[in-house]
């Protein structure tokens, strides 16, 4: 039987081997998924609700436990392993509170018992595959498997390879919960899992992960009639306005771009100051970055972690080394930290421009570029100058000034004075290579459903 080796990325020791699936474990597990399907589905909504409510309560009992696997798995701080898992609450309340008004079977025309009556019903896809990233493994997963499974869907649950503790957690949970073992059917493995996932005959395919990843599995069920949603990468802009409190702005938005170590899909990537507050901004943000305390992430008070995957530490050198070959300027950071474990400074660039792939390509770590610009148009222009498209934001006072701004640039969420931000009540959603569907808001409950258009003429 294959093994996943889990390593702490912050001693890059060995924590834990698991069992892994292969191919044919897979195609077992998907048979089980198939075969418990339509009772779950039959199961009354009222007690799905109940099942899932339950769930909620023993994630927040073991709280706790949660956090500190989350830490030895991903190296995320554990405050900050502790705030995902306060999180997540949220998201599930609303899950709880909206599903039976989202899934409500409609009546569109007629009366009931009429002559003609027209209604529409939400059925379940089926069997849905949740194909998930690491980074944050209970919001990622769990805004895909809670409403999954709610609307009466199988889930075949494959979470990163990066974090396969914590999926292992989580069926745990759901299962002590009353979801029965072949309704929520965990996978254990990296790419080879997941593309053994994607020959079985799924009916849909929701994933999280990197565009190019996506972009492959786009290619593997291509001729195939699966629903797809791939939530991808970004490259999210913020632009600063002149008129701001740059301390203020500075703090927010140092906390937007190095969170989680900057391995948030909606982390800052770039940010443009109008030129007539850029000194100022810069020196506030120097000052923000230079107070975040990077070390241990079982510590409390540690903000900066590793990164939790090693290849990531050859993207930001090789992204450093661009920009400085080009004229960017390191204020601070730029290089790896000591090891053991995969450690980069936090690191700050000015000077950037567009050539650069600094200002190009997904970071996914502590790094970002600082630019002038001269006036809202050019800021307009450059936020929108990229292939991703998930959130972009602005800091002023003027709201009148923000909107009029936003308005403009093609992404699937917009901050006024905020950042890095998700809320369960609205859509979560990319533009162009950021990704296709949503998940989050009732659209997010929707997505797992198939609408079924019902004509009833009285005989
Ligand atoms: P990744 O693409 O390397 O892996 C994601 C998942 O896909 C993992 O479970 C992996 O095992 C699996 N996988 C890899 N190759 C596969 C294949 N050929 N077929 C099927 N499955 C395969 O991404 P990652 O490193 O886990 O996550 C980081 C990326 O995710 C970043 O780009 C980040 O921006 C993005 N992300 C996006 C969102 C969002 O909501 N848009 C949220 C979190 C992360």
């Amino acid at each position: 039987m294959p093994k996943l080796a889990v390593v702490n990325p912050a001693t890059g020791k060995v924590a834990a081997t698991l069992p892994a699936d292969d191919a044919k474990s897979v195609a077992a597990k998907y048979q089980r998924a198939r075969a418990a399907q339509p009772a779950w589905a039959r199961v009354r909504l009222k007690e799905r609700l109940a099942v899932l409510a339950h769930f909620r309560e023993l994630v927040v009992r073991d709280a706790e436990r949660l956090a500190e696997v989350l830490t030895t798995e991903v190296g995320k701080p554990i405050t900050q392993a502790r705030n995902e898992l306060k999180g997540v609450l949220p998201r599930i309340d609303f899950f709880l509170e909206e599903t039976a008004h989202a899934l409500r079977t409609e009546r569109v025309s007629g009366e009931r018992g009429g002559p003609m009556e027209e209604r529409i019903s939400h059925e379940p896809l089926g069997v849905v595959a949740n194909i998930s990233a690491w980074n944050y493994p209970w919001f990622v997963g769990s805004n895909v498997f809670v409403p999954a499974l709610l609307a009466g869907n199988a889930v075949l649950y494959k979470p990163s390879e990066f974090a396969a503790l914590t999926g292992a957690e989580i069926a745990r949970l759901l299962y002590e919960a009353g979801v029965p073992q072949d309704a929520f059917v965990p996978l254990v493995g990296g790419g080879a899992v997941g593309e053994a996932l994607l020959a079985q005959p799924v009916d849909g395919v929701f994933f999280t992960g990197s565009v190019a990843t996506g972009k492959k599995i786009a290619a593997a069920l291509a001729g195939r009639l699966v629903k797809l949603q791939l939530e991808l990468g970004g490259k999210d802009p913020i632009y600063v306005c002149e008129d701001v409190d740059v301390s203020q702005a500075a703090a927010g938005i140092a906390d937007g771009a190095f969170y989680n170590t900057g391995q948030s899909c909606c982390s800052v990537e770039r940010v443009y100051v109008h030129h007539a507050a850029f000194d100022r901004f810069v020196e506030a943000f120097v000052a923000e970055v230079k107070r975040f305390r990077r070390g241990d992430p079982r510590e409390d008070a540690t903000y900066i972690g590793p990164l939790t995957r090693a290849p990531q530490l050859k993207v930001l050198e090789a992204q450093v080394k661009d920009a400085v070959k080009k004229g960017a300027r390191v204020l601070l950071g730029g290089k790896r930290g000591k090891g053991p474990g995969n450690w980069f400074e936090p690191t700050v660039l000015v000077g950037v421009d567009h050539t650069m792939d600094v200002m190009r390509e997904e970071s996914f770590g502590p790094v970002i570029g600082l630019m002038a610009v001269a006036d809202d148009a050019e800021a307009v222009r450059l936020m929108n100058d990229t292939r991703y498209g998930l959130t972009a934001g602005v800091y002023t006072r003027d709201r009148t000034r923000a909107e009029k701004i936003l308005a403009q640039v093609r992404s699937g969420s917009v901050y006024w004075n905020c950042c890095d931000r998700v809320s369960p009540r609205l859509p979560w959603s990319g533009v162009g290579d950021s990704g296709v569907g949503l998940t989050l808001s009732t659209y997010g409950i929707e997505t797992f459903t198939r609408p079924k258009a019902w004509h009833l003429r009285s005989a």
